[in-house]
């Protein structure tokens, strides 16, 4: 695995045997809108399901602390969350084309897996931190009771840094075959083989 700061390595081509590779695009502009409002939704959305009130006489003591805290938590969390992409992947962690990146253009950040997905643990990884770190934590606040703020922060930051993922997961989901082998995806597009029959 590696960290990097420039662009996302290039995609790893054809790579399945006797199989035809598809590509589904999609309108970026509009789709890059689209991520930003359901971004926002979501953020939103999980603030009206979990709304997390800041201690005000705790932030009126130590105002630093509590904004290095907020913005810790914050970069915490994306860091968290890329790491959860590359656990899901089968040899995410061992593979030496795994990159975690910020790319510096665009200030996206990314994580890159070469592993060979299929349809349904394609979905598993685009979607995991999802689960991990704002599904979970909703459904323990709900049953167990979870007390903490900070970490209805991280169950919220989380929920809208993950409109991007959500969107990959909704369009494998329907648009790509269940049969399909090595589906792989970016911001972009969604590439995925077939078997030839
Ligand atoms: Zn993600």
């Amino acid at each position: 695995m590696k960290f990097s700061l420039s662009a996302p390595p290039q995609g790893v081509g054809d790579r399945a045997p006797n199989s035809t590779y598809y590509k589904t695009n999609w309108n970026q502009d509009f789709i890059g809108y689209l991520i930003v409002a359901l971004s926002v939704v979501l953020y939103v959305g999980w603030f009206i399901i979990w709304p997390v009130k800041p201690n005000v006489r705790d932030f009126v003591q130590s105002p630093i602390s509590h904004v290095l805290l907020f913005f810790g938590l914050i970069a915490l969390t994306i860091f968290v969350h890329e790491l959860i992409h590359v656990a899901a992947a089968p040899n995410g962690f061992t593979s030496k084309a795994t990159v975690i990146g910020l790319n510096a253009r665009n200030y996206r950040f990314y994580t890159y897996i070469d592993s060979e997905l299929s349809w349904a643990r394609s979905i598993f990884v685009v979607a995991a931190p999802f689960l991990v770190l704002t599904v979970v934590p909703t459904v323990l606040r709900f049953t167990a009771g979870l007390p903490t703020d900070w970490v209805g922060v991280v169950a919220i930051c989380n929920a809208s840094l993950s409109a991007n993922d959500l969107f990959i997961a909704v369009s494998i989901f329907l648009r790509v075959p269940r049969q399909a082998i090595d589906v792989q995806f970016d911001f972009t597009s969604i590439r995925y083989a077939l078997k030839t029959a």
